[in-house]
């Protein structure tokens, strides 16, 4: 079966590189190094050398928030795949919401985000789909879903899909705390699935990990983490207080 992953995503957070430092060396201090939960944290880029050094000799992953998909060039402000994995980092997070609404972001743009993170071998993606509020009240939340699928996963090969991670996120549960109930995340994490399944095969898409996230807490993430089809959480906030990030890592094992 699956293994869970926690990853916690910083955003642009915290604000300074001493808050950093500390609240990583928090959770890789905090971790079980026998933890069966896979644990990562993707700060801001700008961090991310200096806490890889703090994760040294941990399992704790290091996840970038973005990357830009060529491999170097005239891209004013970007950062490379490859430099990501140069300076430590294991996974990258794609797609995000935030990106796609304050940054544009398409999922043709996601798409080539995908392959560019894949053809570097040691970066695995960390892919973020999820509907607004008026899509979920207009019942399209399935539609919205699937179509982020087909065009953010378009090319990936069946042999590459268990290197990809889910992240089911609905924008009207980020930063919100209105987290979705269980049964409403397990029901998008099953279309998931057998999305997944149509597409690569029963025996891939059992593999594939579908996280969730929106406003996951220490006191909601046991019954979220219990539905079949939820293998993990991707965490905003509540990543940001080292004591509740480890709750939530404690409830996945
Ligand atoms: P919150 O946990 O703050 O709602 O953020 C969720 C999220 O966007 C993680 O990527």
């Amino acid at each position: 079966s699956r293994p869970s992953f926690i990853a916690g995503n910083w955003k642009m957070n915290p604000a300074t590189l001493e808050e950093a430092v500390t609240l990583a060396q928090q959770v890789r201090d905090g971790v079980r190094l026998d933890s069966p939960a896979r644990v990562a944290i993707c700060p801001p880029s700008i961090y991310l050398e200096r806490l890889d050094r703090v994760l040294e000799n941990s399992p704790i992953g290091l996840g970038a928030q973005n990357l830009y998909p060529e491999p170097k060039g005239a891209y004013t402000g970007e950062v490379s795949a490859a430099m990501l994995n140069a300076i430590g980092c294991t996974h990258v997070i794609l797609g995000h919401s935030e990106r796609r609404t304050l940054l544009g972001e398409t999922d043709a743009f996601i798409n080539r985000k995908l392959h560019a993170a894949l053809a570097n071998q040691a970066l695995l993606p960390i892919v973020c789909v999820g509907e607004t509020l008026d899509q979920r009240d207009a019942g399209q939340t399935l539609e919205v879903v699937k179509g982020q699928l087909e065009g953010s996963l378009a090319g990936l090969e069946a042999d590459q899909a268990p290197q990809v991670t889910l992240a089911y996120e609905p924008v009207w549960a980020i930063g919100t705390g209105r987290t979705a109930t269980p049964e409403q995340a397990q029901e998008v994490h099953a279309m998931i699935r057998d999305w997944l399944a149509q597409r690569f095969g029963a025996a891939i898409a059992a593999r594939i990990v579908i996280q969730y996230g929106g406003s996951v807490k220490p006191d909601n993430a046991r019954d979220l983490l219990a539905q079949p089809d939820i293998d993990g959480a991707l965490v905003g906030g509540a990543s940001l207080v080292a004591e509740d990030f480890l709750k939530i890592v404690e409830a996945a094992e």
